[in-house]
Formats: C-alpha cells, structure tokens, sequence
C-alpha cells in the first residue's frame, strides 16, 4: 500500500463544493489501495482577511497575535475536509500542526520547522485513519502556535511526507505543472515532465511562484521528489527531483518573467575600498531586496552602480540612498527608471552547453528589443527589457531555444 501526501492550496478547497470535490479525490485515492494524508490551506482569501482583520484594531499588531489567528484559517478548511470525507464514508481526522509533531524555531510569523515527530500521525494511519493536516503552521517546544510564512502549507506538506517517508508527494493546484513559459504569454508553451530542484529554485525566484521557494529548498535538502499537478484533472503534472544526467541534454529547461521591476543607478562614487557596502547596506536597512547588482568603473576613477528591485520599493530606495550618497561625494548622482521587466531562461544543460547568452541575446536583438542589464548565474541568464516588450521577448527567447518541442 502506497503512502501518498496530497496538499491542497487555498483555491482548491475555496469554497464547500471544491471541499467536497478535495474529499471525492481524496476517497478515490484512498479507494484506490493507498493510504493517504492532505495537508490543506486556508480558504482562498481567508488569511488576507483575517490580517485585515487584525490591522483594523492596529496597525503594527503583536506577531505572537497574528500567528493564533492565522492558525485559525486552516484549522477550519481542515475540519470542513474531514467532515466532508466522513460524510462519505471515510474513517478520517483532522490534525493541527501541533498535532502533526511539527516543531519550529525562530520568530513568529516566519518560524522554521526544526524538527518533525509524526506518531500521532503514525498512530492514526495503523489505525487505517485518512488525514488531513492543517498546513502553514507549526509549534515551538514551548507550545506556543507558529505560521511558517506566507505560502507555507508546501513547505508543511514537503515536511510531513519527509518525515512519514511517503511514496509520493502530489502538490495539488490550479495550474496543470510547470510550463516551459507561462502560457498565457506563449501560447506553444509546454508542460515539463520533470525538472531538476535547481531550475524550479532559479525559475521561482524568477517569478515563476508556482510554489514557495522554500519548500523546494527543503524538498531538495531532504531528497523528496514531488509532483505538481492539477486539482482539478487527472492528467499527469511535473515531477520535481534531484537532476539526473540526462537532463543537461535540454539547454534550457524554461523561461520565467517577472514584471513591475524599476532600475536605481547612482553614479560619481569614487573608486574606492568601502563604498559598494555603504550603498547595499543603506538599502539592506530600508529592507529593500535587490534583484541584479551590475557595478563598473568608469574613467578617472569614478564608479557606477545599477541594481535593480520591485517598482514599488523605488521610493523607499531613493529615501534610503540620498543621505548617504551626500555623505560619499558631492558628484553623486542617481537615476532611476521604473516600467521594466525581467526575463530569465533557465537550465542546468548551461554547463555544459556553450553559446547560449548568444543565442538569447541574438533572438532578443533580431525583434528590435533592447537589452538593459544583463546578470548570469551557472545555470540563468536574465535581462532586463522594457515592460512593454517583455512578452514579445519572452516568445522570441522560447521560439530561438525550440521550446515548444519535445526534446529528443
Ligand atoms: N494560508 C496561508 C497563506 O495564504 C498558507 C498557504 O496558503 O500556503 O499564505
Ligand atoms: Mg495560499
């Protein structure tokens, strides 16, 4: 008998028939001759509510607060799964994160899951129980409820089929898997069958958010192959694993974008030991995450810095450099330019595979689109265009690496 862990995002059991529908899957699982355990989240929109919620009464609520009415979310799509799941017949149970031995560390609201102890769960599967785990959440030593960060309950479900050492762990969402590029853009994009945790990693961070980063991070760190796939067909979805040699045959696995990106350069630095860090740390104090850092020397001796950033920190950004730029020089100047977008091509065959910024920047060059910072990575080439062009490049990169068909 298989063991197979099934998560459910916030879409999928968003209202009482998609409940409904999460147990019909989950009994036809179960039916099928496996044992099987969902973790779920909140409702869609039930999280964003109740911090609404909470942000009524104050605007900087207490995050030990926050986490006790976060936990609540999915403690209720839990209990409706199960009551679903009995209704049909199924000897089932709801489990808390407490519940499911998911300990954590660290600060509320972004804990970290330091340990697992899965007997109760244990338990309740000798005894023939199907399970359904409240995602997001876990406890400290102490008893105290801790939410994981936003988007949490992949990591959860990553985490419990670690530790039940289960035979498949099925992420269930709204998208069918993970394509070469997004579809709505590039209508030939194709559904992977497998890609290397790496790559997702790459293609995540590139703004592919088909999961949460850090739970691929985990998945990869202890060995669990995943499948994304969707929850509302049965068609097979994209495999998630450690890559294997036959994969660095594909040069580039896929292309992500990412939109809403703005460009701060600041120019006139003297060249010299120190300034860089003053810079980065100015912003790193104004909690700003920087995207692609591109530094140059310019002639006598002056140095220039771009990094780029999501548009809506561009204000902020410029707040937190212009006292320091004053301090550093008096020629100091800063530029910024919103209304740009990211397009990355992605794929560990990049190793081993020479000219590929070449063919990605000919292909961008042949369109007439215009290139502005370049950054590479040992298995990502991005750049930055204008917004406006960034589907016809993202079309024109897919088509030039012959993305749309079936590697041989
Ligand atoms: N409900 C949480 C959130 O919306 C966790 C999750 O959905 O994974 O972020
Ligand atoms: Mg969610």
């Amino acid at each position: 008998m298989a063991l197979i862990v099934q998560k459910y995002g916030g879409t999928s059991v968003g209202s009482i028939d998609r409940i409904r529908n999460v147990a019909g899957r989950m009994k036809r699982t179960r039916d099928e001759g496996n044992r099987v355990v969902a973790v779920v989240s909140a409702m869609s929109g039930v999280t964003d509510e109740l911090i609404k919620l909470a942000k009524e009464l104050c605007d900087n609520p207490s995050e030990r607060e926050v986490d006790v009415l976060l936990a609540t979310g999915e403690q209720q799509s839990i209990a409706l799964v199960s009551i679903a799941l009995q209704t049909l017949g199924v000897d089932s149970a709801s489990i808390t994160g407490g519940q499911a031995g998911i300990f954590t560390t660290g600060s509320h609201t972004r804990g970290r899951i330091s340990n697992m102890d899965p007997s109760l769960m244990m338990k309740y599967l000798a005894e023939g129980k199907t399970l359904v785990v409240a995602g997001f959440q876990g406890t400290t030593l102490e008893g105290m409820v801790h939410t994981l960060g936003r988007g949490g309950s992949d990591l959860t479900a990553i985490a419990v089929a670690a530790a039940l050492k289960a035979d498949v762990c099925q992420i269930l969402t709204d998208v069918d898997g993970v394509y070469t590029c997004d579809p709505r853009i590039v209508k030939n994009a194709r559904k992977l069958p497998e890609i290397s945790y790496d790559e997702m990693l790459e293609m995540a961070s590139s703004g592919s958010k088909v999961m949460q980063s850090r739970s691929v991070e985990f998945a990869k760190k202890f060995g669990v192959i995943f499948e994304v796939r969707s929850s509302l067909n049965d068609n097979p979805g994209t495999l998630v694993l450690e890559e294997h040699p036959n994969m660095e045959n594909v040069v580039i696995r896929g292309i992500s974008i990412e939109r809403s990106q703005a460009r701060v350069t600041i120019s006139g630095i003297p060249d010299q030991p120190g300034m860089s860090g003053r810079i980065l740390g100015a912003l790193a104090e104004a909690e700003i995450n920087l995207d692609m850092i591109v530094s140059n020397i310019s002639n006598e001796d002056r140095s220039k810095h771009s990094f780029t950033m999501h548009s809506t920190d561009l204000g902020k950004a410029q707040a937190a450099l212009k006292p320091v730029l004053a301090e550093l020089s008096k020629d100091a100047k800063i530029e910024t330019e919103a209304g740009i977008a990211k397009l990355s091509a992605v794929g560990i065959g990049m190793r081993s595979h020479s000219g590929v910024a070449a063919t990605m920047f000919k292909a961008l060059g042949d369109k007439g689109i215009n290139i502005g910072m370049i950054s590479t990575s040992e298995i990502k080439i991005a750049v930055t265009v204008d917004e406006v062009h960034i589907e016809d490049a993202a079309r024109a990169v897919h088509d030039a690496f012959g993305l749309d068909k079936e590697p041989v």
